[in-house]
């Protein structure tokens, strides 16, 4: 894979109501696994909205197997993860792969019928892709970011400068 590539979504949407569930089905996409902060909700808002809590509703009823996976704290995705029910891994240490391993292995799902939903191409795509699944990307939802994400913004814009410039968006 080439230096970039490793970091570019394979379907980029702009936000997680958007996501192309039929190719999905199509393409044997079984689990969805979520990032929480600016995927599905802004960093600093403890609990998902209602729109969150029925499109995680939704998906189950449409058959996907469903997992947050987040770099975050206990505390945080506990808490978020309350009113979602979902499969719910902390301290997921991505863009390593070990936790996704086993939230596959839990889900029961494999690689290939997997997909990583997330906004940040140094984690969220870079572990997908370590982890040979489907990579989502969305755009953050909102500019407030942890002091640390907010770092790594810039180096993500170019990154994803050149991912537009390539496929266009
Ligand atoms: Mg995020």
């Amino acid at each position: 894979m080439a230096l970039l590539e490793r970091f570019f979504p394979d379907i980029y949407v702009k936000s997680v109501f958007e996501l192309p569930l039929e190719d999905l089905k199509k393409l044997g996409i079984r689990g969805l696994v979520f990032d929480i902060d600016n995927t599905v909700t802004p960093f600093d808002v403890a609990e998902p909205d209602e729109e969150i809590v029925e499109l995680f509703a939704f998906l189950r009823k449409e058959g996907f197997k469903l997992c947050i996976l987040s770099n975050n704290t206990k505390e945080r995705v506990q808490l978020f993860n309350r009113r979602l029910g979902a499969l719910a891994i902390h301290k997921a240490g991505k863009p390593g792969i070990k936790k996704l391993n086993r939230a596959m292995e839990i889900m029961g799902t494999t690689p290939k019928t997997t997909a990583m939903v997330g906004d940040q191409v140094f984690t969220d795509m870079w572990c997908g892709h370590r982890g040979g699944l489907l990579c989502i990307m969305t755009a953050p939802i909102c500019n407030r970011d942890q002091l640390i994400t907010k770092v790594k913004r810039g180096a993500e814009r170019q990154v994803m400068k050149v991912y537009f410039k390539k496929y266009g968006k």
